[in-house]
């Protein structure tokens, strides 16, 4: 019996070493990784400038705590302010804090603005922000909250692109609109532009924050640095995590000039945020996903991912409409989408459910066409299982 909590399904694999694209298990068997340990692995398994940056610095510092100036912070820090809205940045170690962050800053913006009621966020139907008790909270989905209650107050929650709604919904204590430039868990929901300019719309008249959760879809997963650089608004604040350490845990909190000048030094803390040994993670895997090609193939990568699975689309009754954006693309499966996920993995292929009955592709950024075409045929083998 193991004595790990049961917080999770019980899968009986369990990989001994990873290379590249792939995953293998102590016996030998290979699986081509559609999954990235959901979205982390940005560059693989192993990847070797990733690797190196960590040996060096283990084999000085691992940690030293924030009471003392880190050079990797103050660099990477430095990076993404240089790369974004940004004029700071806070370091945690997961995306349920990073977003707690961005929550406390949004209310000790309007506090420190002489404006102490104005704390309530607007969310998105079918978001995901974390376990934490504001995050899930904020998210509001009822198998995540349910056993867990109270939980804390301030949210209101709209319907994704209901823009009308949401004019309704916004007023004087609103602190700010919380969302996923694209939702992951919900089921890879890109948001429209027209919809992100709305919302800088009532963002400006009424004075309410702009929170994008990038946790997902930042650091270069939709082909783009950040997710909301394909349109033109710009947030007060961002989240990120995941793919930020690509595989050590990272997790960071972006604000622009006014929303940082809210905190002070006490205002929010962390033991582990920003360690020498998570900063030079996300220091190498900087160097590789801020390049205009490393994007630009992601962006190649994405659009060949999607045309194959659409021309597939069309051959099969097992799946529907493809959506994503990047290397963040998803399914929408006429079967159960669990099931489809177990048969890939049965037939070497990991993926991931979302909601809206979605299996989700998320593959290490450094994938190449023949991936693609490996992938594709995986599940094409068992589109044809499926249906016969
Ligand atoms: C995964 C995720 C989180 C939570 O991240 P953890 O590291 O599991 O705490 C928050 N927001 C989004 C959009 C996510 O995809």
């Amino acid at each position: 019996m193991s004595a790990v909590m049961k917080t999770y399904g019980s899968s009986e694999i369990s990989f001994e070493r990873g290379e590249g694209m792939y995953l293998y298990t102590e016996s030998g068997d290979k699986y081509l990784d559609f999954c990235s340990g959901i979205a982390v692995s940005a560059l693989g398994h192993s990847h070797p400038h990733l690797i190196r940056a960590l040996k060096e610095q283990t084999e000085k510092l691992l940690h030293v705590s924030n009471l003392y100036k880190i050079p990797g912070q103050e660099k990477m820090a430095k990076r993404l302010v240089e790369n974004t809205f940004a004029s700071s940045v806070f370091f945690c170690n997961s995306g349920a804090e990073a977003v707690e962050c961005g929550i406390k800053l949004a209310r000790k913006f309007h506090y420190e603005n002489g404006d102490p009621n104005r704390f309530r966020i607007i969310t998105c139907s079918n978001s995901f922000h974390g376990r934490t008790l504001a995050t899930l909270s904020a998210a509001k989905q009822e198998k995540h909250m349910a056993g867990f209650a109270p939980m804390l107050d301030g949210f209101d929650q709209v319907h994704i692109e209901d823009i009308e709604k949401l004019e309704e919904v916004v007023n004087e204590s609103t602190a700010c609109i919380l969302l996923e430039p694209v939702q992951g868990e919900g089921g890879v929901v890109v948001t429209s532009n027209h919809y992100l300019e709305k919302i800088q719309q009532i963002s400006k008249s009424t004075g309410a924050l702009i929170f994008f959760d990038e946790v997902q879809c930042g650091i270069a997963r939709t082909g783009k640095l950040f997710a909301h650089e394909w349109s033109s608004v710009k947030p007060d604040i961002m989240s990120l995590a995941k793919g930020l350490g690509g595989g050590i845990p990272v997790g960071a909190c972006l604000a622009n000039e006014k929303v940082s000048s809210a905190m002070k030094p006490g205002s929010h803390g962390s033991t582990f945020g920003g360690n020498p040994t998570s900063m030079a993670a996300a220091n190498a895997v900087f160097d590789i996903v801020e390049k205009t090609t490393f994007l630009k193939h992601v962006q190649e990568m994405g659009k060949y991912f999607k045309e194959s699975l659409v021309s597939l689309g069309q051959e099969t009754n097992v799946f529907g409409e493809v959506r994503g954006m990047g290397l963040l693309v998803g399914i929408v499966c006429n079967i159960t989408n669990t099931d489809m996920v177990k048969e890939l993995e049965d037939n070497g292929l990991l993926t991931v459910a979302a909601g809206d009955n979605v299996v989700r592709f998320l593959p290490p950024l450094i994938t190449e066409k023949h991936h693609i075409d490996e992938a594709v045929a995986i599940l094409n083998d068992v589109c044809r299982q499926l249906s016969t």
